[in-house]
């Protein structure tokens, strides 16, 4: 049979060939619809209730088996859970099956549909991603009531996983040793399954459609997440070409393992610190094993999600007195709470916002409950005297701000001298810079703080005017506009005059095609997540600050991101070849004519 290529898009690096295993296949057919008999109703509702029941406790186990590194999944099975037992789903069924007197299937699929357009009516981008999580676990509902379910334990030998989407509960279910790849006809370059195999460090493929039309349990698979592509039944040809792609990636990957305990410094002795991105306490020995010299970014929202009540200042200080202890002597950077658009946190409500990215998040939201905002400061000023403890505040915006912010932490040190309470006086204190505004006035902003770390992530978004998660506009979404490139520079300028350190902890730190141009600036250190920290230190060893230097004073005289690219790929063929080998997609983009 002759080969076939399915083209997607590349969510996590390597190659792996395999017997294919498809998870919960869509597609079984028309929901039946019944009517019932008066003397079944009962027996109907009861067989409802069982298969609710039946998903609860399989989610419960699942939660129970998830293995610290993947401990943020358990949120989300909470979430699941909650919906699994909310009286609007199960009663809302369980009372239509009596009153219609209709089959359980059927049932549910009604208070689904109700659901929907109650939350479809509130116009809430929140309450719509909800209904997401409502159909998932209604459709688990509905396999279990179609006699189906327990998938997960079919899986014997090591396969490629397929689905047509996982779900954290389906993905949190899975015994990692037996998956050795991913592939999902949905999702996109942000999405759940790409975060997961990275962290487990498998490759993985999203967005490939036609999947379950054509590949059945056990056909040999190839899985490219270096360039996207799933091979089914490949030739001898191919097979020989993707076992040597997939060879050569493990090498390069033993190489830089091997060597990422060494120090982020230039052939010609130029030093750069690489530190990690955290939300999780659990990550932290993935951190060290990686080479990481410290936390460069601890996001502290997790710590609020999912919970009825807020957290106390003791349970914050535990956490971060932890954190700080185990990463002793590296340095542990504490972000104020960043709540508010993406980052949506039930207990602090949702206020009606048009736009919530513009509106009431992370310093504004704080400085609006000054309440937590005191608490988290107070915890974090007093997990100090654990370890090396910097504080930074996001979406600094401009001047007042900034003061504000700073009025707060020395009200709360006063508070904490007169109660006789320990803490670092002289615990930094510094600002994200991501916002267009902080960026124009980075040399005012200088002056009032300890240090600078551009959050690339959302400077990117509010300076394009683009959301990386709507897929009509995120090929916009591009590191390397010339805007951004000269925003950052400028940003590192304006702190280096003052005499204080910038470092860098949007995702843009773990690319390879941006760090070169970034060490021309002469950012003082980056901040990325763990996993990506060895290929980070292998780019950063194996340059000459005169190479990036020279690229960065092209790459500020070009006006579009496609001839940036280009100028990156000459240098990277040149200096770093395995980089241009593995990573070359990330940097396609199309040209487009200048008249
Ligand atoms: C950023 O905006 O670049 C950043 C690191 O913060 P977050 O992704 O948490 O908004
Ligand atoms: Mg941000």
């Amino acid at each position: 049979m002759a080969s076939r290529i399915f083209q997607g898009i590349p969510v996590s690096a390597g190659v792996s060939i395999g017997k294919a295993f498809f998870l919960n296949r869509t597609g079984q057919g028309p929901l039946p619809r019944q009517s019932v008999p008066s003397h079944l109703l009962e027996e109907e509702a009861a067989r409802l209730a069982r298969a609710f029941a039946g998903f609860k406790e399989e989610l419960g186990q699942i939660r129970d088996r998830i293995p610290p590194e993947l401990k943020e999944h358990a949120l989300i099975i909470d979430s699941h859970l909650m919906i699994l037992t909310d009286p609007k789903l199960c009663g809302a069924a369980a009372e239509y099956v009596r009153s219609l007197k209709i089959n359980a299937e059927w049932a549910l699929d009604k208070a689904v549909s109700d659901l929907e357009r109650t939350f479809n009516a509130l116009g809430d981008e929140y309450f719509r991603d909800r209904i997401q999580d409502v159909r998932m676990v209604a459709g688990r509902v509905q396999g279990r009531l179609a006699g189906q379910g327990g998938d997960l334990k079919a899986i014997e030998n090591r396969v490629v996983l397929m689905a047509h989407d996982l779900s954290p509960a389906d993905t949190a279910g899975l015994e990692v040793g037996k998956i050795m790849s991913l592939v999902t006809v949905q999702g996109g370059k942000t999405s759940h399954t790409g975060i997961l195999a990275r962290t487990l460090g498998i490759p993985a493929v999203v967005g490939v459609s036609d999947l379950e039309e054509h590949i059945r349990d056990g056909d040999l698979v190839v899985v490219d997440g270096l360039r996207g592509r799933v091979t089914l039944d490949p030739d001898e040809e191919e097979l020989a070409e993707l076992s040597d792609l997939k060879y050569q990636f493990e090498a390069y990957q033993c190489g830089i393992m091997r060597q990422c305990h060494l120090p982020g410094e230039t052939i010609d002795g130029y030093r750069l610190k690489v530190k990690a991105n955290i939300e999780l306490l659990e990550e932290v020995s993935t951190v060290i094993d990686n080479g990481g010299e410290g936390i460069g970014l601890y996001r502290t929202e997790y710590s609020y999600m999912n919970r009825r009540a807020l957290p106390s200042e003791e349970e914050l200080y535990e956490e971060y007195s932890d954190l700080a202890s185990i990463m002793s002597p590296r340095r542990v950077t504490l972000r104020t709470l960043d709540a508010g658009a993406d980052k949506f946190i039930s207990i602090l409500g949702a206020p009606e916002e048009r736009n919530p990215a513009l509106g009431l998040r992370a310093i504004r939201l704080c400085m609006h409950h000054m309440d937590i905002f005191r608490t988290q400061l107070r915890a974090m000023l007093r997990a100090s005297v654990a370890g090396n403890i910097s504080i930074m505040f996001p979406m600094i915006s401009g001047l007042r701000e900034v003061r504000l912010a700073m009025a707060a932490l020395r009200q709360v040190k006063s508070d904490l001298r007169r109660e006789g309470l320990p803490f670092n006086p002289d615990l930094p204190a510094g600002i994200m810079m991501e916002l267009p505004s902080a960026v124009m006035i980075a040399e005012i902003l200088a002056k009032e703080v300890d240090f600078f770390s551009i959050g690339t992530n959302d400077l990117i978004q509010y300076s394009l005017g683009i959301d990386r998660t709507n897929r009509y506009v995120s090929h916009m979404y591009q590191p390397l506009h010339p805007a951004v490139v000269k925003s950052i520079k400028h940003v590192v300028d304006a702190a280096h005059q003052q005499g204080i350190e910038v470092s860098l902890c949007g995702e843009m730190a773990s690319d390879p095609f941006c760090v070169p141009i970034l060490m021309g600036m002469q950012i003082d250190g980056l901040s990325l997540n763990p996993q990506a920290i060895p290929g980070v230190k292998r780019i950063i060893r194996q340059a000459t600050m005169d190479d990036c230097k020279t690229l960065l004073k092209k790459v500020l005289e070009s006006s579009t991101v496609s001839h940036t690219n280009r100028l990156v790929r000459d240098v990277i063929f040149q200096k770093f070849p395995d980089e241009l080998l593995f990573y070359s997609s990330l940097v396609e983009s199309e040209e487009v004519p200048a008249h």
